[in-house]
């Protein structure tokens, strides 16, 4: 099923609507950060858009409070599970040592993420401590490939920015500030493809000259990255998957 947005402010909402023959009122809910809109048949898109206008203040403010609440249930990296790094699935082993250090290793050949950790640790503490070695590592690696990656498009596409940051964020793969040519990016880049990173660099920086989604933004990402809404689609199902 394609995804339908709304914008509202700074926030794209995706919908999804149905239709029933039998009802007489419109109801809107969400469910998993999506707004669900169930209608009678024959009320229109027209006079959709008009209520989903008329409630807009109270829609963004759930929005912001159930995507606020999603972002502090973020993943908390243990043993045994499955990380994904440059798209593919690493498995997490735990490594107890005497030793009084710690150290996080990825061994891109037998494809794990090993956590070297002293054996006397509390569960808690270790929990701690993984969770923090492998944010660091995604953020580390993530500031490294933008180091080279950004400079390479913003030359291809001809545009500059300012600066750029790199932060820990799920709920969103990147951004930009048009105004000051800031361009931010989730640390957790680095578990993504090489091609859906660059889909999302030029889409950042495509922002830099279209601060919306309209028809010239897509046209201008898709005159580097051809195959874009295909990328997009895949990054959208995968998002819980690949970053949380
Ligand atoms: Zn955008």
């Amino acid at each position: 099923m394609s995804q339908y947005y709304i914008e509202i402010k700074d926030k794209q909402i995706p919908i999804q609507i149905r239709n029933y023959k039998n009802s007489n009122r419109v109801k809107l809910y969400f469910r998993e950060n999506i707004l669900h809109i169930s209608k009678p048949k024959y009320f229109s898109k027209k006079q959709l858009l008009k209520m989903l206008k008329e409630n807009e203040e109270a829609i963004y403010k759930e929005y912001v409070s159930l995507w606020k609440k999603e972002n502090t249930n973020q993943k908390h990296w243990y043993t045994g599970e499955i990380f994904y790094y440059e798209g593919e699935p690493y498995e997490e082993k735990m490594i107890h040592h005497n030793k009084n250090e710690v150290s996080i290793r990825l061994d891109k050949k037998e494809k794990k993420l090993l956590l070297y950790l002293p054996e006397d640790l509390k569960e808690e503490e270790k929990k701690k401590l993984v969770d923090s070695l492998v944010k660091k590592l995604l953020k580390k690696n993530t500031e490294a490939m933008l180091e080279e990656k950004l400079p390479k498009w913003s030359k291809k596409m001809n545009l500059e920015y300012q600066g750029y940051k790199v932060r820990d964020t799920v709920s969103k793969y990147g951004s930009c500030v048009p105004q000051t040519k800031m361009l931010y990016f989730s640390a957790r880049l680095k578990m993504l493809t090489e091609e859906q990173v660059d889909s999302i660099i030029v889409h950042e920086l495509a922002h830099l000259v279209h601060a919306n989604h309209q028809k010239p933004f897509y046209d201008l990402v898709k005159k580097y990255i051809p195959n874009y809404d295909e990328i997009h689609q895949e990054l959208k199902k995968n998002q819980k998957r690949m970053m949380i």
